[in-house]
């Protein structure tokens, strides 16, 4: 019973009697040779080998899962990602799941790991909390690689002249110690690491500048690992990061510094996805992890594509709510990959409705107001116009959304009637589920719901064309995605787009937008659905490896803090039998 037990303990439970990485692998249609295991219970899968031997067979159903603007708690997405593998596995032989790898800041912070929860979870829980296969720890080697080189180069270039660099091959780079872009990472939340002073020692002691570390999933190496379609696109991209900038100006790249090739060593082997299994034996493949508000938000377009081939039905999650997850993958994910969703899934609760209706403030940590948990149907009521506004964004990508209903132990019939009604007035699909309390068994409805969705023919289209302008890019997300009025640009902002929107070379790349997830405003503090705001855009990044222009609305740091309660306080490991125990 999920509503005595801690996530973990269920886990626990289920690992008893889990399958073994090869029976999971070999069910699935993964050949011997395609499968790189990690211990017993979990494994990589060699995307390339399974993309070639399966070319000409056709892609299954693609659903993508996606929610309503969350409460600081999230909404169930995972769980909800993961349940619904569960509920169409009763229906159906070949399905699987795709979710991001957690991330070590939010899993020891308040967050928590990302697992899923209740009897809809992903494991070996432990290894899936606690690093995988190392995939971070590579993204962050290869990212710090880059800091490194361009470190040593900067040191070596102020302490040589210029015929000890010729012998050794190096031209002058000059190197402009005031305009790094680039930050080291570490995998942690760590906030007196985000403005430093480097290179404090003597001479031989590295270059003295300010630097700074953000956290390593928001890293321009993580977009990559979520995006890239083969080795040699991860190579190409991994090249054409720029670190830093000449004194002229002139972008530095990692090519420029020699190290991309070394760079990509470092990520052969995080390139292929892992393979884990749900609590009930489904294929979960978990495989990159960029947050959805400071960065792309969704797992890796290589798990999907393998998932596709080898499932009738393959479920993906995209990061947060539908203005920015579903957003980044139907206009970022798709674009890149080509693929076409047939399906996606809103998930709202009636916790996070009667928030946008007015509910008291939903603080992480502390015990829910009793407004959460006791019946209120018209508080309910008032909060739907943001899951509206989620159903049109969703419908002008041309897909009908199935809303899922995520059903706590806590909600009223009532309450449950008057999101249903809502939802079938605005001509979407409906459906209860209680996989979090049973499992599969609790998903039917949402899978029936699904497998309908599916067999409908939908009119999936990007919301852009690659030809149209930056500004007018984002004036259109603005605007059609998250119901602004307009777009305001700071004089930093406006410069840096008019030079983007002039050089040729970045006409086709992504448009990658920085907002918070708590509200469909670039204000955490608006709830329901905002209008007659303006988004201002304070500034723009260019990810030249990804193929990423990122416009930055609103204040989005990219290292988190962590708090005074965080979750590391209750991880412990029980030293008798070496079991972690405490994760969520
Ligand atoms: P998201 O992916 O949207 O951030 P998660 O799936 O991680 O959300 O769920 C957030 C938390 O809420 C988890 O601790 C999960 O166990 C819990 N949760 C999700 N669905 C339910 C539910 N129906 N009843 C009770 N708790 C739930």
């Amino acid at each position: 019973d999920p509503t005595k037990l801690q996530d973990w303990q269920i886990a626990e439970e289920a690992e008893k009697s889990m399958k073994s990485v090869h029976r999971l692998a070999s069910e699935w249609g993964i050949l011997d040779n395609e499968l790189l295991p990690y211990g017993h219970h979990l494994g990589k899968v060699d995307y390339a080998a399974v993309l070639d031997r399966l070319k000409e067979r056709p892609d299954g159903k693609y659903i993508d899962v996606t929610a309503i603007t969350p409460t600081p708690l999230g909404e169930g997405k995972s769980t909800t990602t993961i349940g619904l593998v569960q509920g169409l596995a009763k229906r159906n032989d070949k399905v699987s799941g795709a979710i991001r790898q957690p991330s070590g800041g939010p899993t020891f912070n308040i967050k928590g790991s990302a697992a899923g929860g209740g009897l809809s979870q992903c494991i070996p829980l432990t290894p899936f909390s606690l690093g995988l296969t190392g995939d971070i720890d590579s993204v962050t080697n290869a990212h710090n690689l880059a800091m490194v080189s361009l470190t040593a180069r900067l040191q070596h270039e102020a302490t040589n002249n210029d015929e000890f660099l010729a012998k050794r091959n190096l031209r002058r780079l000059n190197i402009d110690p005031t305009n790094v872009p680039m930050r080291w990472v570490i995998d942690f939340c760590a906030q007196s690491l985000r403005d430093i002073i480097i290179g404090l020692g003597g001479k031989n002691d590295g270059y003295m500048m300010r630097s700074g570390f953000a956290i390593s999933v928001s890293s321009e190496v993580m977009a990559i690992l979520a995006i890239f379609t083969s080795l040699r696109d991860l190579r190409e991209r991994i090249g054409r990061i720029v670190v830093a900038y000449d004194r002229q100006g002139n972008p530095i790249t990692t090519h420029d510094l020699e190290v991309d090739g070394a760079m990509t060593a470092w990520l052969v082997r995080a390139s292929n996805p892992n393979l884990l299994q749900t609590t009930e034996g489904q294929p979960v493949m978990v495989h990159a992890g960029p947050f959805a508000n400071i960065a792309v938000g969704q797992s890796s377009i290589v798990a999907d594509r393998v998932a596709l081939k080898l499932s009738d039905y393959h479920v993906t999650e995209s990061g947060f709510g539908a203005d920015i997850g579903f957003e980044k993958f139907w206009n970022i994910k798709c674009r890149v990959s080509g693929l076409r969703p047939n399906c996606a899934v809103i998930v709202a609760t009636v916790r996070a409705l009667k928030m946008h209706g007015g509910g008291p403030k939903v603080v992480p940590g502390k015990p829910l107001d009793v407004t959460y948990t006791q019946s209120d149907p018209a508080l309910v009521e008032r909060g739907l116009a943001n899951l509206l506004a989620h159903i049109e964004t969703v419908k002008v990508s041309g897909i009908n959304p199935v809303v899922c209903i995520n059903n706590f132990h806590t909600d009223s019939d009532e309450e449950i009637a008057v999101i249903k009604d809502a939802v079938e007035n605005a001509g979407a699909r409906a459906a209860v589920s209680r996989h979090w309390l049973l499992g599969g068994e609790g998903a039917l409805e949402l899978a029936d719901a699904v497998i309908d969705a599916c067999e409908e023919k939908n009119d999936f289209r990007l919301l852009y064309e690659d030809a149209l302008s930056l500004r007018a890019r984002i004036e259109k997300i603005a605007t059609e995605v998250y119901g602004a009025a307009g777009v305001s640009y700071t004089p930093e902002a406006r410069t840096k787009a008019e030079a983007i929107e002039a050089d040729i070379s970045k006409s086709n790349f992504a448009t990658c937008m920085v907002k918070t997830h708590l509200s469909l405003s670039h204000d955490p503090t608006l709830k329901g659905r905002p209008s007659g705001w303006t988004l201002p855009i304070r500034d723009i990044l260019v990810y030249n490896g990804a193929g990423f222009i990122v416009p930055v609305a609103g204040d989005i740091k990219l290292m988190p803090g962590t708090s005074s309660d965080p979750a590391f306080r209750r991880i412990d490991v029980d030293v008798e039998t070496g079991k972690v125990k405490g994760l969520f």
